[in-house]
């Protein structure tokens, strides 16, 4: 939890080119940490960039995100500099002024080298500014540090002194130099101030509280051992050192990163979290991921032939756990996430007391005996608008709905109840102390807990956090789920097929269930009955997902290639569970991953996702165990069962009772499509006749 939502981190560069169209190093490159996963872009010129990031900020700010903004350059000069260029010791009027002075172009050709010229010129003696290519040297611009003399700066800023390898800004050629990315990146965060105004602010020059942009200098080199350690093959350095660093800074406890964007020095900079370099490194060490699920967690007691539905819950409650992180996500895209922790109010609700009405306010103590008549005093109180000053006893002021009340206000008549002539108001006797008023925290307190861990955010829950102050939220990261279908038969929807294939039905309608539950639909597509080709996609799948839901292929036969890979891989069990529709379902792991062999059967494929994999699913997104909540009906069908199996039927309401559809054919999709939810007929024997209670589970009751 950081209060930042959106984390982008930017390598700058000062070519004087476009990079090349191929990724290399020394070009800028943009991270943006967002809902806990971090994306990496390259650039090949800093108009490129301007624009990438401003596209970024806009939509980050219409969604309601904050963003703190890294780049890897000096916000500040020395100390003296700004004062001798602008006349003041203002590090931002500096900026203003660069901008004034730079030129830089769509494909990166700019003046850098003449303006540091003319900058080196208000200065005595040679210097501060030193390095360019030889067709640059002019006497203003040495060549080598060593020319300079008499210009009376100091070498290095305050948080330099610290960071002996980081370079002196005034060096603005050759290897590892910073000067120029100074130049030119200076100019173009002074767009980014005009740009947004107010909603932006420069740590540690303005205060960051508040704002919806933060901009910060950083030095990836802090987390160099860090980087090294978490780059993965073939990464380009620059893009390891800012996606690194921007999840770093997104693991900060948020009372750290306000610290750290507070501190610094007023008229140099400084970078961000230098003098905290502790909390950066527990930070950069990622949180330790959940546990991996146990080989023998789908293990099956031996000799067990047709395990009864409620044993085989049991055990699925019992032997999974979450197997998602932790992220944070903005309020406004909360509804529908699942919540890691429990979350309290950060303030009261309604934070002051306020009128529920639009009337008149007054002091109940201070009213006279008999009707009351009472002065006006002049202004009034609106919401968001205070009146700003106490209202005498004995007087009244006009007050609209929401607003606070005034001092020496703790009632409020109602405007229907009042006459309003010559500055007075008249109304009758008899108005209860404290009417038409809501108290400070009469709905919610400060501190009280609001949402409790594992519960899925309704958009009624994000109103409740918005209105008592919570900008974002401790969630799940989402689940991610992957639907493949297993089947020589089967054939892309749409396409025309020989009479002897059949159209694959199972993958949009688990698809649309898995975006149902509110989770990440990872489609694998369609795999023919080939064992290598099934493993190859399991591997895919695996790589991008928690959960493999899997359908056909998952019995005992020839062609079975589900169960028969997972029996394999050595994790896996085949359930056989007493149900109707269905057949064995093969569970397993597949390199860890859990998956679902479901029945290729549509009608058994959607009735044990629902039974069985939606609550499983639900533990491992870390929403606990569910149980989906029928009605008792009467019944509008006859029906006799026989003893021994679970039974769902296809089914849906009218005129208050359950009707059924009128085949059980396990092959008819069109009954799915016709029922609104299952009825659940227990385990023993029963004859049903119409009128009889029975239990309707609604298929939202799932969701
Ligand atoms: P299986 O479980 O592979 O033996 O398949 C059982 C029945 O379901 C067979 O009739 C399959 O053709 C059918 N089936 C399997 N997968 C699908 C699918 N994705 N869409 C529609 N029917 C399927
Ligand atoms: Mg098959």
């Amino acid at each position: 939890m950081t209060g930042f939502e959106s984390i982008v981190m930017v390598d700058w560069s000062a070519r004087s080119k476009p990079s090349p169209a191929r990724p290399v190093r020394d070009a800028i490159w943009i991270a943006v940490h967002e809902g806990g996963e971090t994306r990496v872009s390259y650039h090949r010129t800093r108009a490129a960039a301007r624009d990438a990031l401003v596209t970024h900020f806009d939509r980050a700010l219409d969604a309601g995100r904050r963003v703190l903004a890294g780049f890897d350059f000096p916000f500040g000069y020395p100390r003296g500099f700004a004062r001798a260029v602008t006349g003041r010791a203002d590090p931002l009027a500096l900026w203003a002024e660069l901008a004034e002075r730079v030129e830089d172009a769509p494909d990166n050709a700019n003046n850098r080298f003449g303006v540091a010229a003319q900058l080196n010129r208000l200065f005595p003696g040679t210097g501060p500014f030193w390095g360019c290519p030889r067709d640059h040297e002019t006497p203003d611009l040495p060549a080598r540090g060593s020319d300079r003399a008499g210009h009376g700066l100091p070498e290095r800023r305050q948080v330099e002194q610290r960071l002996r390898r980081a370079q002196p800004v005034w060096k603005l050629y050759t290897t590892g130099s910073v000067g120029s990315q100074v130049l030119l990146g200076l100019p173009m965060l002074q767009a980014m101030r005009r740009r947004y105004g107010d909603a932006l602010a420069v740590s540690p020059f303005e205060p960051a509280d508040g704002a919806r942009i933060v901009l910060a200098e950083i030095y990836p080199s802090l987390l160099a051992e860090e980087i090294a350690t978490q780059a993965v093959e073939d990464e380009i350095p620059d893009a390891a050192q800012v996606r690194v660093t921007a999840r770093t800074l997104a693991g900060l406890e948020p009372g750290t990163l306000e610290t750290m964007l507070a501190e610094g020095d007023a008229e140099e900079g400084w970078i961000l979290g230098v003098g905290q370099e502790d909390a950066l490194r527990a930070a950069a060490t990622p949180a330790p991921a959940p546990p991996p699920l146990r080989d023998d967690c789908f293990a099956m007691p031996a000799g067990v032939d047709w395990t009864p539905v409620e044993d085989a819950l049991a055990r699925l409650r019992d032997r999974l756990h979450p197997v998602v992180g932790r992220e944070d996500c903005a309020v406004s895209d909360s509804p529908g996430r699942v919540l890691a922790a429990p979350v309290t109010a950060r303030r009261a609700h309604p934070p002051q007391a306020n009128s529920a009405v639009d009337g008149y306010g007054f002091a109940h103590d201070a009213l006279p005996p008999g009707d009351p008549v009472l002065p006006l005093v002049p202004g009034r109180a609106a919401a968001g608008v205070p009146l700003g000053k106490p209202v005498p006893a004995g007087q009244a002021v006009r007050i609209l709905t929401g607003a606070p009340l005034p001092e020496g206000v703790d009632t409020v008549v109602l405007e229907e109840d009042v006459n309003d002539s010559g500055g007075c108001i008249a109304f009758r006797a008899g108005i209860r102390a404290g009417a038409n008023t809501r108290p400070a925290g009469e709905d919610v307190e400060d501190g009280a807990r609001i949402l409790d861990a594992g519960r899925r955010v309704t958009p009624a829950d994000a109103a409740l956090a918005a209105a008592t102050g919570v900008g974002s939220l401790p969630v799940r990261a989402r689940l991610q789920v992957a639907v493949l279908s297993t089947g020589d038969e089967l054939a892309e929807p749409g396409t025309e097929v020989a009479p002897s294939r059949i159209h694959d039905a199972n993958r949009p309608m688990l698809g649309g269930l898995v975006r149902r539950f509110g989770y990440g639909l990872q489609d694998m597509g369609r795999v023919p009955d080939d064992r290598d080709a099934l493993r190859a996609r399991l591997d895919a799948a695996a790589d991008v997902a928690h959960v493999i839901l899997t359908s056909g292929g998952a019995s005992a036969g020839d062609e079975d290639h589900v169960s028969a890979l997972l029996n394999e891989s050595g994790a896996m069990a085949e359930w056989r569970i007493a149900i109707k529709p269905g057949r064995p379902l093969a569970l397993g792991l597949w390199r860890g991953v859990p998956v679902f062999g479901l029945p290729g059967n549509p009608v058994a494929a959607m009735v044990c996702t629902l039974v069985f994999a939606r609550p499983a699913m639900g533990v491992l997104a870390g929403e606990g165990w569910r149980v989906p909540q029928g009605v008792e009906l009467p019944a509008g069908f006859e029906k006799r069962k026989k003893p021994g199996r679970r039974e769902f039927l296809r089914a849906r309401v009218r005129a208050g009772r359950v009707e059924v559809f009128p085949s059980e054919g396990s092959g008819r999709v069109s009954g799915l499509s016709w029922a609104e939810g299952l009825v659940e007929l227990g385990d023993g024997a029963a004859t049903i006749t119409p009128g009889d209670p029975v239990r309707y589970i609604p298929f939202e009751a799932f969701y």
